[in-house]
Protein backbone atom coordinates (compact mmCIF):
# COMPACT_ATOMS: atom_id res chain seq x y z
CA UNK A 1 0.00 0.00 0.00
CA UNK A 2 1.13 3.26 -1.62
CA UNK A 3 0.51 6.68 0.57
CA UNK A 4 1.55 10.47 -0.62
CA UNK A 5 1.12 13.06 1.17
CA UNK A 6 0.45 16.40 -0.19
CA UNK A 7 0.72 19.57 1.77
CA UNK A 8 -1.25 22.99 0.80
CA UNK A 9 0.07 26.45 1.54
CA UNK A 10 1.88 28.85 -0.28
CA UNK A 11 3.89 29.66 3.12
CA UNK A 12 5.62 26.09 2.84
CA UNK A 13 6.77 27.47 -1.01
CA UNK A 14 8.31 30.65 0.16
CA UNK A 15 10.29 29.15 3.15
CA UNK A 16 8.36 31.01 5.64
CA UNK A 17 7.08 27.34 7.74
CA UNK A 18 9.11 23.82 7.29
CA UNK A 19 6.74 21.30 6.62
CA UNK A 20 6.92 19.76 9.72
CA UNK A 21 3.55 17.83 8.88
CA UNK A 22 4.73 15.72 6.01
CA UNK A 23 7.65 15.10 8.38
CA UNK A 24 5.75 13.82 10.85
CA UNK A 25 3.08 11.95 8.52
CA UNK A 26 6.47 10.06 7.31
CA UNK A 27 7.58 9.20 10.01
CA UNK A 28 4.05 7.67 11.16
CA UNK A 29 3.53 5.90 7.86
CA UNK A 30 6.89 3.79 7.85
CA UNK A 31 6.15 2.88 11.50
CA UNK A 32 2.71 1.53 10.49
CA UNK A 33 4.45 -0.46 7.30
CA UNK A 34 2.89 1.95 4.64
CA UNK A 35 4.90 3.19 1.61
CA UNK A 36 5.35 6.78 0.86
CA UNK A 37 7.29 6.84 -2.08
CA UNK A 38 6.30 11.10 -3.12
CA UNK A 39 5.45 13.69 -0.87
CA UNK A 40 4.32 17.18 -2.65
CA UNK A 41 3.81 20.78 -1.60
CA UNK A 42 1.85 22.99 -3.23
CA UNK A 43 0.83 26.38 -2.88
CA UNK A 44 -2.95 27.96 -2.48
CA UNK A 45 -3.85 27.75 -5.92
CA UNK A 46 -6.92 25.51 -7.00
CA UNK A 47 -5.67 24.58 -10.38
CA UNK A 48 -2.25 23.40 -8.82
CA UNK A 49 -4.07 21.75 -5.73
CA UNK A 50 -5.96 19.39 -8.64
CA UNK A 51 -3.26 18.99 -10.56
CA UNK A 52 -1.21 17.90 -7.24
CA UNK A 53 -4.16 15.61 -6.08
CA UNK A 54 -4.50 14.03 -9.62
CA UNK A 55 -0.42 13.41 -10.07
CA UNK A 56 -0.64 11.79 -6.51
CA UNK A 57 -3.71 9.81 -7.01
CA UNK A 58 -2.27 7.93 -10.73
CA UNK A 59 0.88 6.85 -8.55
CA UNK A 60 -0.39 5.96 -5.09
CA UNK A 61 -3.10 3.80 -3.91
CA UNK A 62 -4.64 6.72 -1.42
CA UNK A 63 -3.05 10.24 -0.48
CA UNK A 64 -2.66 12.41 2.48
CA UNK A 65 -3.93 16.18 2.21
CA UNK A 66 -3.25 18.25 4.58
CA UNK A 67 -3.81 22.23 5.33
CA UNK A 68 -6.31 25.17 3.60
CA UNK A 69 -9.35 23.83 5.44
CA UNK A 70 -9.56 27.02 7.17
CA UNK A 71 -12.36 29.89 6.80
CA UNK A 72 -10.23 32.45 4.65
CA UNK A 73 -10.90 33.02 1.04
CA UNK A 74 -7.01 31.05 0.60
CA UNK A 75 -7.95 28.23 1.78
CA UNK A 76 -9.60 26.14 -0.74
CA UNK A 77 -8.42 22.39 -0.48
CA UNK A 78 -12.19 21.38 -0.43
CA UNK A 79 -13.03 23.35 -3.45
CA UNK A 80 -10.21 21.12 -4.76
CA UNK A 81 -11.29 18.18 -3.18
CA UNK A 82 -14.84 18.27 -4.62
CA UNK A 83 -13.01 18.88 -8.17
CA UNK A 84 -11.08 15.80 -8.01
CA UNK A 85 -13.80 13.76 -7.07
CA UNK A 86 -16.19 15.78 -9.83
CA UNK A 87 -18.26 16.29 -7.22
CA UNK A 88 -20.64 19.12 -5.07
CA UNK A 89 -19.74 21.00 -2.15
CA UNK A 90 -23.04 20.30 0.11
CA UNK A 91 -23.23 22.31 3.69
CA UNK A 92 -23.57 19.88 6.23
CA UNK A 93 -25.78 22.06 8.99
CA UNK A 94 -24.62 19.92 11.60
CA UNK A 95 -21.48 21.20 11.32
CA UNK A 96 -22.96 24.95 10.88
CA UNK A 97 -24.49 23.93 14.51
CA UNK A 98 -21.14 22.85 16.10
CA UNK A 99 -18.66 25.67 14.50
CA UNK A 100 -22.16 28.09 15.69
CA UNK A 101 -21.73 26.57 18.83
CA UNK A 102 -18.14 26.84 19.76
CA UNK A 103 -17.80 30.04 19.03
CA UNK A 104 -20.71 30.80 21.25
CA UNK A 105 -19.18 29.49 23.74
CA UNK A 106 -16.08 32.03 23.42
CA UNK A 107 -18.97 34.19 23.30
CA UNK A 108 -18.66 35.63 19.83
CA UNK A 109 -21.11 34.93 16.84
CA UNK A 110 -20.02 33.21 14.17
CA UNK A 111 -18.44 35.14 10.71
CA UNK A 112 -20.25 34.05 8.20
CA UNK A 113 -16.90 32.98 6.16
CA UNK A 114 -16.93 29.75 8.70
CA UNK A 115 -19.80 28.64 7.08
CA UNK A 116 -17.07 27.34 4.27
CA UNK A 117 -15.79 25.16 6.65
CA UNK A 118 -19.00 23.02 7.10
CA UNK A 119 -19.14 22.34 3.46
CA UNK A 120 -18.65 18.65 2.24
CA UNK A 121 -18.10 17.28 -1.21
CA UNK A 122 -21.08 14.49 -1.83
CA UNK A 123 -19.87 11.57 -0.98
CA UNK A 124 -17.12 12.43 1.23
CA UNK A 125 -17.34 11.62 5.35
CA UNK A 126 -16.66 13.86 7.63
CA UNK A 127 -14.28 13.24 10.31
CA UNK A 128 -15.29 15.13 13.16
CA UNK A 129 -12.89 17.67 15.03
CA UNK A 130 -12.36 17.90 18.38
CA UNK A 131 -9.82 20.81 18.66
CA UNK A 132 -10.78 23.33 16.17
CA UNK A 133 -13.05 24.69 13.53
CA UNK A 134 -12.60 22.64 10.27
CA UNK A 135 -13.57 19.02 10.26
CA UNK A 136 -11.56 16.08 8.11
CA UNK A 137 -12.73 14.29 5.02
CA UNK A 138 -12.53 10.83 4.16
CA UNK A 139 -13.12 10.65 0.07
CA UNK A 140 -13.49 7.69 -1.71
CA UNK A 141 -12.62 7.62 -5.46
CA UNK A 142 -12.72 3.98 -7.03
CA UNK A 143 -10.61 1.94 -5.18
CA UNK A 144 -8.47 5.09 -4.03
CA UNK A 145 -8.91 7.21 -1.00
CA UNK A 146 -8.87 10.77 -0.01
CA UNK A 147 -7.90 11.78 3.62
CA UNK A 148 -8.27 15.67 4.06
CA UNK A 149 -7.01 17.11 6.84
CA UNK A 150 -6.26 20.66 8.97
CA UNK A 151 -2.98 22.23 8.68
CA UNK A 152 -2.62 23.29 12.46
CA UNK A 153 -0.07 20.75 13.91
CA UNK A 154 -1.58 19.52 17.13
CA UNK A 155 -5.18 19.47 15.37
CA UNK A 156 -3.02 17.31 12.26
CA UNK A 157 -1.84 14.71 14.00
CA UNK A 158 -4.73 14.52 16.43
CA UNK A 159 -7.25 13.17 13.77
CA UNK A 160 -4.61 11.49 11.64
CA UNK A 161 -4.18 9.17 15.08
CA UNK A 162 -8.16 8.64 15.56
CA UNK A 163 -9.55 8.60 12.48
CA UNK A 164 -6.65 7.96 9.43
CA UNK A 165 -4.10 5.88 10.82
CA UNK A 166 -6.87 2.79 12.05
CA UNK A 167 -8.23 3.25 8.73
CA UNK A 168 -5.33 2.45 6.72
CA UNK A 169 -4.18 -0.47 8.92
CA UNK A 170 -7.65 -2.00 8.00
CA UNK A 171 -7.26 -0.88 4.37
CA UNK A 172 -3.71 -2.23 4.05
CA UNK A 173 -4.22 -5.76 6.12
CA UNK A 174 -7.62 -5.62 3.31
CA UNK A 175 -4.70 -5.93 0.54
CA UNK A 176 -2.48 -9.00 2.32
CA UNK A 177 1.26 -8.98 3.01
CA UNK A 178 0.66 -6.41 5.98
CA UNK A 179 4.67 -5.07 6.70
CA UNK A 180 6.49 -3.01 9.55
CA UNK A 181 8.86 -0.31 8.03
CA UNK A 182 11.55 0.44 11.16
CA UNK A 183 15.02 2.47 10.69
CA UNK A 184 18.11 3.47 12.88
CA UNK A 185 20.67 5.71 12.42
CA UNK A 186 24.09 4.69 13.22
CA UNK A 187 26.10 7.64 14.28
CA UNK A 188 29.77 8.07 12.60
CA UNK A 189 31.96 10.79 13.14
CA UNK A 190 36.10 10.52 11.79
CA UNK A 191 35.36 9.48 8.15
CA UNK A 192 34.21 11.29 4.81
CA UNK A 193 31.32 10.51 3.50
CA UNK A 194 32.78 8.85 0.25
CA UNK A 195 34.72 7.01 2.71
CA UNK A 196 32.40 5.68 4.64
CA UNK A 197 30.35 4.92 1.43
CA UNK A 198 32.93 2.78 0.03
CA UNK A 199 33.89 0.97 3.68
CA UNK A 200 30.08 0.06 3.60
CA UNK A 201 29.69 -0.91 -0.43
CA UNK A 202 29.62 -4.47 0.33
CA UNK A 203 26.61 -3.94 2.71
CA UNK A 204 25.18 -2.24 -0.47
CA UNK A 205 25.34 -4.62 -2.99
CA UNK A 206 24.29 -7.33 -0.62
CA UNK A 207 21.21 -5.81 0.38
CA UNK A 208 20.42 -5.12 -3.58
CA UNK A 209 20.94 -9.03 -4.81
CA UNK A 210 18.80 -10.15 -0.95
CA UNK A 211 15.75 -7.42 -1.68
CA UNK A 212 12.51 -8.83 -1.55
CA UNK A 213 13.41 -11.86 0.12
CA UNK A 214 11.01 -13.14 2.28
CA UNK A 215 9.17 -10.39 1.97
CA UNK A 216 11.70 -8.80 3.98
CA UNK A 217 14.79 -5.79 2.44
CA UNK A 218 17.16 -3.60 4.25
CA UNK A 219 18.09 -0.57 2.70
CA UNK A 220 21.03 1.83 3.10
CA UNK A 221 21.59 5.71 3.47
CA UNK A 222 24.12 8.47 4.27
CA UNK A 223 23.30 11.66 5.08
CA UNK A 224 25.90 14.41 6.09
CA UNK A 225 24.65 15.87 9.12
CA UNK A 226 27.27 18.52 9.74
CA UNK A 227 28.91 18.42 13.68
CA UNK A 228 26.65 15.56 14.36
CA UNK A 229 28.77 13.65 11.79
CA UNK A 230 27.79 11.43 9.07
CA UNK A 231 24.64 9.44 9.74
CA UNK A 232 24.02 5.96 8.09
CA UNK A 233 20.41 5.54 7.94
CA UNK A 234 19.32 1.65 7.71
CA UNK A 235 15.89 0.56 7.08
CA UNK A 236 14.37 -2.67 6.82
CA UNK A 237 10.94 -4.16 6.09
CA UNK A 238 9.66 -7.10 7.38
CA UNK A 239 6.48 -8.81 8.35
CA UNK A 240 6.84 -7.96 11.92
CA UNK A 241 8.12 -5.53 14.02
CA UNK A 242 10.38 -8.14 15.75
CA UNK A 243 11.51 -9.27 12.49
CA UNK A 244 12.52 -5.81 11.28
CA UNK A 245 14.29 -5.25 14.13
CA UNK A 246 16.55 -8.20 13.94
CA UNK A 247 17.57 -7.05 10.68
CA UNK A 248 18.27 -4.17 12.06
CA UNK A 249 20.63 -5.61 14.77
CA UNK A 250 21.86 -7.66 11.68
CA UNK A 251 23.01 -5.30 10.07
CA UNK A 252 24.17 -2.72 12.54
CA UNK A 253 26.47 -5.37 13.75
CA UNK A 254 27.81 -5.33 9.79
CA UNK A 255 27.84 -1.79 10.19
CA UNK A 256 30.64 -1.68 13.33
CA UNK A 257 32.56 -4.55 11.92
CA UNK A 258 33.14 -2.71 8.96
CA UNK A 259 33.44 1.20 10.50
CA UNK A 260 33.28 0.03 14.25
CA UNK A 261 35.95 2.82 14.98
CA UNK A 262 34.09 5.70 13.61
CA UNK A 263 30.33 4.86 15.41
CA UNK A 264 29.78 6.78 18.24
CA UNK A 265 26.05 5.83 19.13
CA UNK A 266 22.79 5.23 17.60
CA UNK A 267 19.45 6.70 16.88
CA UNK A 268 18.76 9.71 19.63
CA UNK A 269 21.90 9.30 21.14
CA UNK A 270 24.47 12.37 21.23
CA UNK A 271 28.42 12.34 21.29
CA UNK A 272 27.91 13.81 24.56
CA UNK A 273 25.52 11.88 26.00
CA UNK A 274 27.95 8.56 24.89
CA UNK A 275 30.58 10.27 26.88
CA UNK A 276 28.56 10.70 29.84
CA UNK A 277 27.57 7.35 29.93
CA UNK A 278 31.26 6.29 29.58
CA UNK A 279 31.95 8.18 32.34
CA UNK A 280 29.31 7.31 34.44
CA UNK A 281 29.75 3.67 34.26
CA UNK A 282 33.41 3.93 34.76
CA UNK A 283 33.52 6.42 37.71
CA UNK A 284 35.38 9.48 36.66
CA UNK A 285 34.78 12.66 37.12
CA UNK A 286 35.35 15.48 33.84
CA UNK A 287 37.00 18.64 33.69
CA UNK A 288 37.15 20.94 30.73
CA UNK A 289 39.58 23.73 29.57
CA UNK A 290 38.83 25.47 26.52
CA UNK A 291 39.89 28.17 24.41
CA UNK A 292 39.02 29.14 21.32
CA UNK A 293 35.65 26.83 21.75
CA UNK A 294 34.84 29.20 24.46
CA UNK A 295 32.11 26.94 26.66
CA UNK A 296 30.79 25.05 23.86
CA UNK A 297 32.26 21.95 25.05
CA UNK A 298 30.63 22.79 28.47
CA UNK A 299 27.38 24.03 27.33
CA UNK A 300 27.03 20.52 25.51
CA UNK A 301 27.83 18.49 27.84
CA UNK A 302 25.96 20.30 30.50
CA UNK A 303 22.39 19.29 27.83
CA UNK A 304 22.60 15.95 28.85
CA UNK A 305 20.09 14.79 31.57
CA UNK A 306 22.26 13.84 34.51
CA UNK A 307 25.55 15.35 33.44
CA UNK A 308 26.06 16.61 37.51
CA UNK A 309 26.81 13.18 38.26
CA UNK A 310 30.13 12.77 35.69
CA UNK A 311 30.68 16.64 34.96
CA UNK A 312 33.11 18.67 37.20
CA UNK A 313 33.38 22.01 35.32
CA UNK A 314 34.93 23.82 32.47
CA UNK A 315 36.86 26.41 32.77
CA UNK A 316 37.00 29.23 29.73
CA UNK A 317 40.65 30.40 29.98
CA UNK A 318 41.05 32.94 26.48
CA UNK A 319 43.14 35.38 27.04
CA UNK A 320 46.86 33.53 27.47
CA UNK A 321 47.55 35.27 31.18
CA UNK A 322 43.93 33.38 32.53
CA UNK A 323 45.66 30.46 30.70
CA UNK A 324 48.83 30.77 33.31
CA UNK A 325 46.82 31.75 35.91
CA UNK A 326 44.20 29.26 36.11
CA UNK A 327 45.30 26.39 34.50
CA UNK A 328 49.34 26.94 35.10
CA UNK A 329 50.46 26.68 31.60
CA UNK A 330 53.75 28.28 31.47
CA UNK A 331 54.20 31.58 29.72
CA UNK A 332 55.33 31.29 25.97
CA UNK A 333 52.93 30.38 22.52
CA UNK A 334 49.51 29.07 23.74
CA UNK A 335 48.44 27.29 20.18
CA UNK A 336 50.96 24.59 20.43
CA UNK A 337 50.46 20.60 21.57
CA UNK A 338 52.48 21.86 25.02
CA UNK A 339 49.81 24.41 25.74
CA UNK A 340 47.00 21.82 25.43
CA UNK A 341 49.13 19.69 27.95
CA UNK A 342 49.06 21.88 30.21
CA UNK A 343 45.77 22.79 30.28
CA UNK A 344 44.22 19.19 29.93
CA UNK A 345 46.75 19.06 33.27
CA UNK A 346 45.47 22.13 34.86
CA UNK A 347 41.49 21.55 34.11
CA UNK A 348 42.05 18.10 35.91
CA UNK A 349 43.78 20.32 38.86
CA UNK A 350 41.61 23.07 39.22
CA UNK A 351 38.31 21.09 38.83
CA UNK A 352 39.38 18.23 40.87
CA UNK A 353 38.57 15.97 37.88
CA UNK A 354 39.92 12.24 37.00
CA UNK A 355 39.99 13.45 33.69
CA UNK A 356 40.89 16.37 32.00
CA UNK A 357 40.17 17.67 28.47
CA UNK A 358 41.67 20.55 26.91
CA UNK A 359 41.36 22.60 23.12
CA UNK A 360 43.10 25.61 22.10
CA UNK A 361 43.97 26.64 18.61
CA UNK A 362 42.92 28.83 16.09
CA UNK A 363 39.16 29.47 15.24
CA UNK A 364 40.03 32.19 12.46
CA UNK A 365 39.49 34.36 10.28
CA UNK A 366 42.87 35.78 10.79
CA UNK A 367 46.04 33.30 11.85
CA UNK A 368 47.32 33.55 15.54
CA UNK A 369 50.77 33.05 17.05
CA UNK A 370 52.23 32.23 13.01
CA UNK A 371 49.25 29.09 12.69
CA UNK A 372 46.65 29.29 10.21
CA UNK A 373 42.66 28.87 11.05
CA UNK A 374 41.75 25.37 11.79
CA UNK A 375 44.93 24.90 13.62
CA UNK A 376 43.58 23.14 16.61
CA UNK A 377 45.53 20.99 20.04
CA UNK A 378 42.89 18.58 21.74
CA UNK A 379 44.65 17.77 24.86
CA UNK A 380 43.76 14.40 26.93
CA UNK A 381 44.64 13.82 30.49
CA UNK A 382 43.53 10.28 31.93
CA UNK A 383 44.26 8.60 35.02
CA UNK A 384 45.99 4.48 34.08
CA UNK A 385 45.43 5.27 30.54
CA UNK A 386 48.96 5.43 28.65
CA UNK A 387 47.73 6.96 25.38
CA UNK A 388 47.84 5.27 22.05
CA UNK A 389 51.05 6.68 20.28
CA UNK A 390 51.63 6.71 16.58
CA UNK A 391 48.09 7.18 15.78
CA UNK A 392 47.04 9.84 12.98
CA UNK A 393 47.34 13.34 13.98
CA UNK A 394 48.50 12.67 17.10
CA UNK A 395 51.96 14.65 17.74
CA UNK A 396 52.32 14.16 21.09
CA UNK A 397 51.84 11.53 23.68
CA UNK A 398 53.15 9.94 26.99
CA UNK A 399 52.57 9.11 30.52
CA UNK A 400 53.46 11.80 33.72
CA UNK A 401 52.50 11.06 37.21
CA UNK A 402 50.47 13.33 39.15
CA UNK A 403 49.68 12.68 42.97
CA UNK A 404 50.60 8.99 42.60
CA UNK A 405 48.40 8.95 40.02
CA UNK A 406 49.79 7.23 36.97
CA UNK A 407 48.36 9.46 34.32
CA UNK A 408 48.18 8.98 30.17
CA UNK A 409 48.47 12.81 28.87
CA UNK A 410 48.24 13.01 24.61
CA UNK A 411 47.52 15.44 22.44
CA UNK A 412 45.59 15.30 18.84
CA UNK A 413 46.37 18.03 16.36
CA UNK A 414 43.76 19.03 14.07
CA UNK A 415 43.49 20.76 10.59
CA UNK A 416 39.84 22.22 10.72
CA UNK A 417 38.50 23.39 7.17
CA UNK A 418 35.40 26.43 7.22
CA UNK A 419 34.80 29.47 8.85
CA UNK A 420 35.06 30.25 12.77
CA UNK A 421 31.66 28.75 14.14
CA UNK A 422 32.38 25.55 11.74
CA UNK A 423 36.25 25.26 13.34
CA UNK A 424 34.72 25.97 17.00
CA UNK A 425 31.74 23.20 16.54
CA UNK A 426 34.16 20.44 14.71
CA UNK A 427 36.63 21.38 17.45
CA UNK A 428 34.09 20.40 20.16
CA UNK A 429 33.06 17.11 18.31
CA UNK A 430 36.66 16.03 17.51
CA UNK A 431 37.62 16.28 21.12
CA UNK A 432 34.82 14.45 22.49
CA UNK A 433 35.17 12.30 20.11
CA UNK A 434 38.81 12.15 20.98
CA UNK A 435 37.45 11.51 24.92
CA UNK A 436 34.83 8.80 23.48
CA UNK A 437 37.19 6.60 21.62
CA UNK A 438 39.44 6.55 24.72
CA UNK A 439 37.09 5.50 27.17
CA UNK A 440 35.48 2.86 24.95
CA UNK A 441 39.10 1.39 24.61
CA UNK A 442 39.40 1.34 28.22
CA UNK A 443 35.77 0.15 28.80
CA UNK A 444 36.47 -2.55 26.59
CA UNK A 445 33.85 -1.37 24.16
CA UNK A 446 36.42 -0.97 20.97
P1 LIG B 1 -6.93 26.93 9.76
O1 LIG B 1 -8.29 26.42 10.06
O2 LIG B 1 -6.17 27.33 10.98
O3 LIG B 1 -6.86 27.98 8.68
P2 LIG B 1 -5.97 25.15 7.75
O4 LIG B 1 -6.41 23.75 7.64
O5 LIG B 1 -6.48 26.12 6.74
O6 LIG B 1 -6.18 25.63 9.22
P3 LIG B 1 -3.54 26.23 7.05
O7 LIG B 1 -4.21 27.55 6.99
O8 LIG B 1 -2.96 25.68 5.82
O9 LIG B 1 -4.46 25.13 7.65
O10 LIG B 1 -2.43 26.26 8.18
C1 LIG B 1 -2.71 26.70 9.48
C2 LIG B 1 -1.38 26.79 10.22
O11 LIG B 1 -0.91 25.47 10.43
C3 LIG B 1 -0.28 27.46 9.41
O12 LIG B 1 -0.18 28.82 9.62
C4 LIG B 1 0.94 26.77 9.90
O13 LIG B 1 1.39 27.41 11.08
C5 LIG B 1 0.47 25.40 10.23
N1 LIG B 1 0.75 24.50 9.12
C6 LIG B 1 0.02 24.32 7.99
N2 LIG B 1 0.55 23.41 7.19
C7 LIG B 1 1.66 22.97 7.81
C8 LIG B 1 2.66 22.00 7.48
N3 LIG B 1 2.59 21.29 6.35
N4 LIG B 1 3.66 21.80 8.36
C9 LIG B 1 3.71 22.52 9.50
N5 LIG B 1 2.81 23.43 9.87
C10 LIG B 1 1.80 23.67 9.04
MG1 LIG C 1 -5.87 28.41 6.80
Amino acid sequence: MRIEVVAVGTELLLGQIVDTNSAWLGGQLAAAGIDSHFHQAVGDNLGRIVLALRTALARSDGVIVCGGLGPTHDDITREAVAAVMNVELVRDESQVERIRAMFETRGRSMPENNLRQAEVPLGATLIPQVLGTAPGLVCPLGNKVLYVLPGVPYEMTEMFTRAVLPDLVDRAASQGSPAVIASRVIRTWGMSESGLAEALAPRVAAHETEAGHAGSSVTMAFLASGMEGIKVRVTAKAPTLQAAGDLLDAEEAEVRALVGHAVFGVDEETMESVVGDLLVRMGLGLGVAESLTGGLVASRLVGVPGASRWLRGSVVAYDATVKQKLLAVPPGPVVTAEAARAMALGARLALGADVGLSLTGVAGPDPDEGQPPGTVFVGLAMPGASAVPGEAGGVSSGGVSSGGVDLGVEVLELRLPGDRERVRQYAATSALDLLRRRLQARAGGG
